[in-house]
């Protein structure tokens, strides 16, 4: 990631800084840009949560996190020390107006030339309460952004009741809805290799490819967010964010230019553009699952309703989908979305499959070429395709790989993608935020399926922990003659 100079200070007010994001992921992303030299001196990251606590003892709570989700390799005593110094806190719960702590916040922020940023990392309840805090106490200057967590709503309602919420205090300019995977690199380089390689965009259609797989495993389990997760699930936690802005990136048509509003013009075209379901159709297409005990390489792990600590759950934790974007790019072209926990690889992966050879030249067809683009791990791609084979004394074919690390292709660190994204709220870049359109375009599309789900009696399909899923997700592939990628024979 390129460090360019940021010149001004600016105000980074994080609510929710207590929490596991906070801790996990935007202390150490905003560590990171300051040992690039990217966080000028006199700026000040504002912590703000209800805990009582102390600026002192925030920054010690900081610190233990940094040591905890840093890799060793980027951790400096010295950085570390110096990092800590931009670290305020103000105990204040910003849902509520009257709070006594509003003049300790209003007092560090006196300066209204500075970029101010909002970063709302809490529960999506407090969103509304707490931007009506911020225009109460006269906090929201011309230079003033907000950043919205996901989820923005379980629905189409609750999305809007948010929008709106943030909308009377925020024009939709300075309103910065985040989905961590437009900040990673991979995803991002979609978008250079598809429209700065004619050769590639010229191939990326119908003609060329039989269909798209996009799947985004975790081995992990529900954890101690169970509780959140139970009222949500794979549907609206990955799928309606995370999934469906990889798809519209894979399949947008070229922006007139690389500003926000074009680029996020053609994602929305691509989100209007899925087919609809049907009740029909959602039980024909989809496959929803929960996991129950079992493996992860070695290591036995109990069931979701374990997890939960509960004997009944209609969540799904797992899901498969095929859908298809109705325009003449991509007309007969199925897509195919997959994510889950407890699967046996953390993989998120683009799989561009291409069509077969056409006509019989050779006595045994030929295996038909796929792009794999890794987002995470091991960034980097795969181009499969048919050689001859070597070994053998006729003309026969095999399998051949070219294989791109981008980590040792570019030898660099592939940063976290909040350490993107972060800086682009100061900059004030929306490239790669979702626009309010976009986010009303995808439950449009989700809701359906969530009310087909809800209608749908039959009973949950289970999958052992360490499984691809139900048998079900395998075969809503066979069924178009397909595979998924980990089950492509060997040549
Ligand atoms: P946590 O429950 O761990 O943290 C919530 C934070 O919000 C705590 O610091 C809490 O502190 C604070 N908080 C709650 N209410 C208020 C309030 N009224 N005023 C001020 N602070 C408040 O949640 P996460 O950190 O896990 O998640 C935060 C958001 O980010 C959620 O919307 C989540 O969906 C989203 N997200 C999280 C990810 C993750 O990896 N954790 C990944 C992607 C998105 P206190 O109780 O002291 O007020």
């Amino acid at each position: 990631m390129p460090a360019i100079p940021m010149k001004d200070p600016f105000d980074y007010i994080i609510v929710g800084a207590t929490g596991d994001l906070t801790m996990r992921k935007l202390l150490p992303a905003f560590y990171q840009r300051f040992r690039a030299g990217q966080i000028p001196q006199g700026t000040c990251i504002i912590g703000v949560a209800r805990t009582t606590s102390t600026t002192e003892e925030y920054r010690n709570r900081a610190k233990e996190a940094l040591v905890e989700f840093l890799p060793a390799e980027s951790q400096d005593d010295k950085a570390i020390s110096d990092f800590l110094k931009f670290l305020e806190y103000i105990p204040l719960d910003a849902a509520d107006q009257e709070d006594a702590h509003w003049p300790e916040l209003c007092g560090l922020l006196k300066n209204e030339d500075r970029v101010r940023v909002f970063y709302l990392a809490t529960a999506p309840s407090v969103y509304t309460g707490a931007a009506a805090g911020f225009a109460e106490h006269d906090l929201i200057t011309p230079k003033s952004r907000i950043v919205l967590e996901k989820p923005i709503g379980t629905d189409l309602k609750s999305a809007e009741a948010i929008n709106e919420g943030v909308g009377q205090y925020f024009p939709e300019t300075a309103i910065f809805r985040i989905d961590h995977y437009l900040g990673k690199e991979t995803v991002q380089n979609i978008l250079a290799l598809r429209f700065a390689n004619p050769m590639i965009e010229r191939s990326w259609n119908s003609s060329t490819i039989s269909h798209v797989q996009i799947t985004a495993a975790e081995t992990v389990g529900v954890g101690s967010r169970g509780s959140y997760y139970d009222t949500s699930g794979a549907l609206r936690d990955m799928v309606q964010n995370h999934l469906l802005q990889v798809l519209a990136v894979v399949a947008m048509e070229p922006p007139v230019t690389f500003s926000a509003s074009d680029l996020r013009n053609e994602k929305l075209k691509m989100l209007r553009a899925l087919r609809p379901m049907t009740e029909e159709d959602v039980v024909r297409d989809t496959v929803r699952a929960q996991y129950v005990a079992g493996k992860i390489g070695d290591k036995s792990v109990p069931g979701y309703l374990e997890d939960l600590g509960s004997d009944t759950s209609s969540t799904e934790t797992f899901l498969t989908l095929r859908t298809e974007i109705r325009t003449p790019r991509w007309a007969g072209v199925p897509f195919y979305l997959r994510t889950g926990k407890r699967l046996p690889r953390k993989t998120s992966e683009i799989v561009i499959q291409f069509r077969p050879q056409p006509w019989p030249i050779f006595s045994e067809a030929p295996p038909a070429g796929r792009l794999v683009i890794r987002v995470q791990p091991d960034e980097g791609m795969s181009f499969v395709f048919s050689a001859k084979n070597p070994d053998k004394a006729d003309f026969s074919l095999r399998e051949a790989s070219l294989d791109v690390s981008f980590s040792s292709e570019f030898h660099t660190r592939y940063p976290d993608s909040y350490e993107h994204l972060l800086l682009d709220t100061v900059r004030g870049d929306q490239v790669m935020f979702i626009r309010r359109d976009e986010v009303v375009a995808s439950w449009n599309w989700i809701e359906p399926i969530l009310s087909a789900w809800e209608g749908d009696k039959r009973p949950m399909e289970t999958y052992a922990a360490g499984t691809w899923g139900p048998e079900s997700s395998a075969q809503l592939l066979a069924r178009d003659g397909f595979v998924w990628n980990e089950e492509q024979p060997e040549i």
